[in-house]
Order: C-alpha cells, then structure tokens, then sequence
C-alpha cells in the first residue's frame, strides 16, 4: 500500500510535513512499514482541503488532516481496510462525505493530462515518472525527423499556454527554419500573475514532463541548449527541476547522444528576481543575458534573433509540459479535447471567494459555469456569485450573464477578457468591482518597467482617477477620459504588459459602468 502525501507548497503551507512525520512514527509503531510506503508528491489540486492524502490501492482522498487523526486512518484504512468516513472529502454542494476522490464533484469533471502524474507520483524519483510512461514520447520523437515532429504539434493544434494563445507547432517551425547553427529553447517559468499557480504545481509536482517536452522541443528545432527561466519565489520547483535534470543526465536523457540518436542537448536553470515584466519574451532573455529585464522592440523576433543573438524559441510550463502527452499518444488523440480552434486541456487557478480554491484541469471549451460551480463548488458562504477575473491584471472581469461561455482563447477574447495563464479570480456579491480595477492596475503600473511613456504614466493617470472615483471624489467625465487613456495605453505601449494593462478597467467598465456611476453620483 501506498501514502501519498501532497506536500507541494500549498499542503506544505498547511502541516503537510508534520503530517508526513507522524506517519512515518506511526506506520512503524503500527508494524505497518513492510507493507506501507509513504510518498511526497507535488499538488493534486485540491488546495483547499490540504493536508491531503491519499491511500493506494484503495484511492480514499482524506482531507484537512490533523497529526492526531493519523492513527485512526492507519489503524482503519491500512490495516483493516475500512474508510474513516468523517475525514473523507465533503462535497459542499450536496455537504456529504464522497465515497472516493473519483466520484468527488472536484474531480469527476476534470480531465488530468498535464496534471495527470500531479499528486501521484514522487517528483524527486525519475523511476516513477518513467513507470507511469515517462519519456515515452521522446523515444517516438527520435524516430521521426524533426520536420515530422513540428508537423505532429501543429496538427494538435496546441496554441501557447503563457497568454495569448499562439499555435506551438508554427511557432518551431519559425525558429526551425531560422538560418545558424545555434539555436536556444526557453522554458518560462515566470509565473506572475496575482492568483495563478498552474506553472509552480507542475514544475512541482511533474518536473520530468517540462524537460520531456524541452527534449522533443530542441529536438524539432535543432536546438542544443535550454534554459527554465524561473522566478525565485518558487525554491521548491527550482530544488525539484534542478534534482530532475541531475536525474535526466544520469539516466542518458539529457547530455550527449540522447538515447544513442546522436541529439544532443543541455539544460540549465536560471532564477528570476520576481520582475513581472521578465515573463515578456525579449525581457526574460535580457535577464538571462545578466542584464536589466526591460522588453526590447520587436522585430527582430526570438526566432530570428533571440537569446545572445541566436533563434530561440520560448513556450511557458504547460506548453512543454502538454508536448509529451502529443508525441506518446499522437495529434489524433491530443485533438479529442477541446472547441475547434482551441485543441486540448487548459489548468486553471481557482482563487478568491470560492468554496474549492486549487488547481484544475479541463478540456477548452468547458463552460464557466461548470468549472467555477461543478468543479469549485461554488461561492463560499452561500453568497451569490458576481463576477471573475481571467487571465491576471492582462484580462477581464466577466459578470454572471457570462458564466456559459465555453472557455476558449477566441471567446474570451471576444468577450473582453483573455486565458492568459490561467488565473481565475472569483468574486461575490459583497465585492466592489472600481476596487477591482483599481488593484489589478495598481499591480501593472508597479510592474511597469518605465521603458516607453505610455505604459509609464498612462496608467498611473488611470490609477489616479480610479483612486478618486474610490474616494467620492470622482466625476462622471472621468469615465470618458478613463477609457480614452486605456485604449491610447492598448494601442501605444512597447510589449504586452502595457498593452494589455487597461483590460481589467475596461471590463469592468463594460459590464460593471453603474458601480462606477453610483460610485460618483452618491457623493455628489
Ligand atoms: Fe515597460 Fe510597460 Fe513599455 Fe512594456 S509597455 S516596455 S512594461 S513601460
């Protein structure tokens, strides 16, 4: 039997380690640790219940456990078989205990491809990511050409999962068709956004999978070097990808020859400083280089002309990670999930007043309703929903009246929000939207690196009036002058963070102009 303990940082957060300790005194006072091993694994999702474990073969998920219920579940779970049933999951819509993680609410709608080894496997063994198939589809890589390797990716449609959605296999081949000899990968690791977590659970909880992907990556492109580019606020996904390719080397999956195919290729990490600013492509490389995160303009473009002047081709976490399960399983299987135009699975960060807050994974084109409601069990305190923001302080907010959208990056472009990452903030009734747009632009202009004028003092002039419209001190003309400096800040800023830094104000102005409105009328 197993233990599989979740100790990635939001369980570790919780008493995760101290749950881990007692287990260990525990299984050897019971006689249990011939039969028993206890597991740390990565984030299986399920934050909001942490510390969580999870018994093999049995597959009971116990939630919120305490050091003192650990004998309980050793004596019942593991010896006699038998569920303690008052620690097992509650689903809070129907607030009974659900009979395996299975059949929970949380889980039943998911479908886990990039998670899929999240939370079951250990992230410091490379035995347990080969056993459940790792690597498998870099063995395949290596038998098809490179061409025929960007010509897999492209027919799975897979569009980048960092932002604004572009489609992988095209994005290879320009780098692949780029002239020199030198060619660099990039992972961007430099998760950002205010409530997204996606990137750090994967790197945590499945290392493996983004070298995998990196492999295949390099592999099409004619590159023979890589770099993870990420933010030193994660020392756990740093520990657990600098173990990982220490593994990978040793294993004949990383260096020279790559299983005897003659490829060759080197991986190293470099930690972020927590710039924002450093996720943009052209920011991220200066920052490599050693020199000042600042975005530079495009063209020339990383595929031409990248890291230290060579074609270089950056994808985020998921994107890398997303390649393996392509080149193991085929475009054809990849393309079953997903609406037309947006093909396979999206993680999002479910974060603020909802009862389920973790990470979930979910075909495109899943609908709001069921991710927010089904997946998170809805809004905490039995308080009405209101609205949700997507895609990080480059998105939207988007009101009830959208919540059966289908979740693709087409549609909420169209409705004024983006993917982006992944970050889903949700907010209820009690939640005041002006502050909203206020907080999300006073993380853009802090984050601005002051390059170009727009981006520099657009939106602190923005945030200004925001400020005064949140004081009583606001004018009804402020909404005109608000929405006429954003779209000046969309159209003129150098890189995306500008770009894309008015969006949170405008939706909110879009859907929510009467709280502004009442905002300025009542202290008239
Ligand atoms: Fe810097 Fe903002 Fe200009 Fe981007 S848009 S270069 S973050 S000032």
């Amino acid at each position: 039997q197993r233990i599989l303990v979740c100790a990635g940082t939001g369980c570790a957060s919780s008493g995760a380690h101290k749950i881990i300790d007692v287990l260990q005194d525990e299984v050897i006072r019971q006689g249990l640790q011939d039969s028993v091993s206890i597991v740390s694994t990565g984030c299986h999702g399920f934050c909001e219940q942490g510390p969580t474990l999870i018994i093999e073969p049995q597959q009971t998920l116990y939630t919120l456990v305490k050091p003192e219920d650990i004998p309980e579940i050793v004596a019942q779970d593991l010896k006699e078989g038998k569920r303690v049933e008052r620690l097992l999951y509650t689903d809070p819509l129907t607030k009974s205990p659900a009979t395996t993680f299975a059949n929970a609410n949380f889980f039943a709608k998911q479908v886990r491809v990039v998670l899929k080894n999240c939370g079951f496997i250990d992230p410091e063994r490379i035995e347990d990511y080969v056993e459940r198939d790792g690597y498998k589809g870099l063995a395949n890589a290596l038998k098809m050409s490179p061409d025929e390797v960007v010509e897999e990716v492209k027919k799975a449609g897979l569009r980048g999962r960092g932002g604004a959605g572009f489609p992988t296999g095209l994005k290879w081949g320009f780098c692949r068709n780029s002239p020199g000899d030198k060619k660099y990968i990039i992972c961007n690791a430099d998760e950002g956004d205010p409530g997204a977590f996606m990137d750090r659970g994967v790197l945590e909880g499945d290392p493996h999978s983004v070298i995998e992907g990196m492999l295949i990556g390099a592999f099409a492109i004619g590159a023979d070097e890589g770099y993870v580019y990420c933010r030193a606020e994660y020392p756990l996904a740093i520990k657990h990808m600098e173990i990982a390719i220490a593994q990978a080397e040793a294993a004949g999956y990383l260096g020279e020859n790559i299983l005897n195919s003659g490829f060759n290729f080197r991986l190293r990490i470099r930690a972020g400083a927590g710039a924002f600013v450093c996720g943009e492509e052209t920011a991220l490389m200066a920052s490599i280089e050693g020199r000042r995160g600042m975005p530079t303009v495009r063209p020339p473009f990383p595929a031409q002309s990248g890291l230290w002047g060579k074609p270089t081709n950056i994808n985020n976490v998921e994107t890398w990670s997303s390649v393996p399960h392509i080149l193991k399983n085929g475009a054809d299987w990849y393309t079953q999930y997903g609406t037309e135009k947006s093909k396979g699975t999206k993680i999002f960060a479910l974060t603020g007043k909802i009862n389920n807050t973790g990470l979930v994974e979910v075909p495109m084109g899943t609908t709001l309703r069921d991710i927010l409601f089904d997946i998170g069990g809805g809004i905490q305190n039995g308080k009405a929903f209101k609205a949700v923001q997507i895609g990080g302080p480059s998105g939207g907010c988007l009101p009830d009246e959208m919540l059966d959208l289908e979740v693709d990056y087409d549609t909420l472009t169209k409705a004024g929000a983006m993917v982006g990452s992944g970050g889903l903030v949700v907010m209820d009734e009690t939640t005041c939207m002006v502050d909203i747009a206020r907080f999300f632009l006073d993380f853009s202009q802090k984050e601005s690196c002051g390059k170009c004028t727009p981006c520099r003092e657009g939106n602190k002039r923005m945030w200004d009036i925001l400020d005064r419209i949140t004081k009583g001190e606001g004018k009804l003309e402020d909404l005109d002058t608000l929405e006429n400096l954003a779209l000046v800040i969309k159209e003129t800023s150098l890189c995306g963070l500008g770009q894309n830094s008015p969006n949170p104000v405008l939706a909110t102005l879009k859907y929510f102009r009467s709280e502004f409105e009442a905002h300025i009328l009542e202290h008239k």
